[in-house]
């Protein structure tokens, strides 16, 4: 199978390829068991790994989007990541009117902890994770596809970066 080629990267990438061999590897999309591009992991996903483990719920399924999902994964990532950007702004924005109007420190700094608090329920509250870059350009190196037509919103994203 495919999967060879898949595993022997891994091993050569590090430690995490024994664990992750007896793991379920589940895509983020259609939620089916499939083999695909790894999710990277961001301080979302190990907060909520975290929470999950503490909670006894760890269900240790290896996340990933499976190749027919690649396009709408990032169309929604890139979503979430304007919609992040605007919700930051916003929080900004209202911090410095509070800041401003007020005349007390303690007041600006309450407010800017409850801007900061907002833009973070925020950010959970609608996360969508990301496909690991190394591993999303060396599949599409392999497969020679291009999911550029996916939408401009996402490869706009993609160049952002
Ligand atoms: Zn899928």
């Amino acid at each position: 199978m495919v999967n060879k080629a898949k595993q022997g990267k891994a091993v050569a990438a590090g430690k995490p390829a024994q664990r992750q061999a007896a793991q379920k590897t589940v895509c983020i999309v259609c939620r089916l068991e499939r083999e695909g591009i790894p999710v990277a992991d961001d301080v979302f996903i190990s907060t909520v790994r975290k929470l999950k483990s503490r909670l006894g719920r760890l269900a240790g399924n290896r996340l990933v989007v499976c190749p027919d999902d690649i396009g709408k994964a990032q169309q929604k990532r890139g979503r979430f990541e304007k919609y992040l950007m605007w919700c930051s702004i916003l929080a900004f924005a209202v911090l410095l009117v509070l800041t401003l109007s007020s005349r007390t420190m303690a007041f600006g700094l309450l407010a800017g902890v409850v801007a900061g608090l907002f833009v973070m329920l925020m950010a959970m509250v609608s996360y969508y994770p990301k496909m690991d870059d190394a591993a999303l350009k060396g599949y599409l190196a392999r497969t020679g596809k291009s999911v550029g037509a996916a939408g401009s919103k996402a490869a706009g994203a993609r160049g952002k970066r």
